[in-house]
């Protein structure tokens, strides 16, 4: 057996293997790549108001986002109706984003939006008229209106998200 030499300490045969093992690394290693499922093209993560999100590469043109969970797009979560069961989608309108039934027009329900989370899809049974009462937004605050306004009118104050009775004048 030959006594190893100083500037070539392993066997080609190691290095030709530790070359392969590496190169099979290095291929494997580069950053994971997520699709829009919209349109095909690359998602990007992107720095918003509210923290990391992904949007799409074709944004304008395609406006698909997820959330960021570790590093990894993830599809917004579904908030569903309180009144019907579908799902709620975030809306903006100029500073305003809200959440609207996406059954609108058959559906009128409106939910506020907390950062980006819909305040509350909690709903509350009508007196009135058997429907329910979710939470609204009037420039007076918050109160609880029937999802059937304006058929019916049934409104209760709210406090601290819940609803409470109206007191009597
Ligand atoms: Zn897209
Ligand atoms: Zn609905
Ligand atoms: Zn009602």
């Amino acid at each position: 057996m030959k006594q190893k030499d100083e500037h070539n300490p392993l066997p080609s045969r190691y290095w030709e293997q530790e070359f392969i093992a590496q190169d099979d690394a290095h291929l494997v290693a580069p950053k994971v790549r997520y699709r829009c499922p919209k349109c095909e093209s690359l998602l990007l993560q992107k720095e918003g108001k509210n923290g990391v999100f992904w949007g799409c590469e074709s944004y304008p043109n395609c406006d698909y986002t997820a959330s960021d969970e570790q590093g990894k797009p993830v599809r917004a979560k579904r908030y569903l109706c309180p009144a019907c069961q579908s799902p709620l989608r975030r809306k903006s309108f100029q500073d305003n984003a809200f959440w609207g039934c996406s059954r609108y027009p058959e559906c009128k329900v409106t939910v506020e939006d907390d950062n980006g989370v819909p305040t509350t899809t909690k709903k509350y049974p009508c007196r009135e008229c058997g429907h329910y009462l979710v939470r609204k937004k009037s420039k007076n605050g918050y109160f609880w209106g029937c999802i059937e306004y304006p058929k019916c009118n049934h409104t209760l104050n709210d406090d601290k998200g819940l609803p409470v009775l109206r007191r009597k004048r």
